[in-house]
């Protein structure tokens, strides 16, 4: 369920992707109940975004049913279902991100509360959209598929924002950045067709969940995550 740094960029660099407009501050107004500032950033970016449609395709070829197609689909389920965003403490810093089924809230680890790294603002709005794909289902239980198919939500924003914002990812040490959202985009779109090296993560981070439920049928990488 949790989803997972040092960048030391430019003013330049800040200021080109985070233009303080009024026109992010009438579109984050949707979201009253949303008062944190960094997440209501890392929000907007997430509204915006489209995923590559070669991309979607790619994913779903792998038998990975995606819970939302685009940011703005994400973001209204956010808005109808009032579900809270912000920053808590988690159990431990490994824990980027978590979905609080009882209290309908996601949680960002509070370790990245007020950081101005872009990177960091960046891999947060992966975060809430993973975490997203979690409370899709209404449901608190998990799975290895589920897994999968939240992190290949978070794999799809992360691609389209390397081309967005070129380098942006390159230079952080930040761990949300290089243990989280930078590990799983490579391994998703891995040429090797088996997918090793995401089975072999997917083992170590997931691997005692079951493979899959009803409402997620565990496709081929689930089902030698849990028995391969
Ligand atoms: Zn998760």
């Amino acid at each position: 369920m949790s989803f997972s740094s040092n960048l030391h960029s430019s003013q330049g660099i800040t200021s080109k992707i985070f233009p303080d407009t009024s026109t992010q501050t009438q579109k984050l107004s949707e979201l009253p109940w949303i008062k944190d500032k960094t997440i209501l950033q890392s929000i907007n970016y997430l509204h915006n975004l489209e995923f590559d449609v070669n991309d979607v395709k790619y994913i779903q070829s792998l038998n990975i049913i995606l819970p939302v197609l685009s940011g703005e689909e994400a973001i209204n389920f956010v808005k109808n279902s009032q579900i809270n965003i912000k920053f808590a403490r988690l159990p431990s810093s490994n824990i980027h991100a978590q979905y609080d089924f009882g209290n309908n809230c996601i949680i960002i680890n509070e370790i990245y509360k007020n950081t101005k790294n872009p990177a960091e603002i960046l891999a947060i709005s992966e975060a809430i959209l993973h975490e997203i794909g979690h409370a899709k289902d209404k449901d608190e239980t998990n799975s290895i598929q589920e897994e999968i198919e939240c992190l290949a939500l978070n794999t799809l924003a992360h691609r389209i924002f390397n081309k967005k914002f070129p380098n942006i990812f390159a230079n952080t040490n930040s761990p949300i950045v290089k243990n989280g959202v930078c590990i799983y985009s490579d391994l998703f779109f891995d040429e090797n067709p088996l997918k090793s090296p995401l089975i072999v993560r997917l083992k170590q981070k997931y691997g005692d969940l079951p493979a899959g439920d009803f409402k997620h049928p565990p496709n081929t990488i689930a089902l030698k995550v849990k028995d391969g």
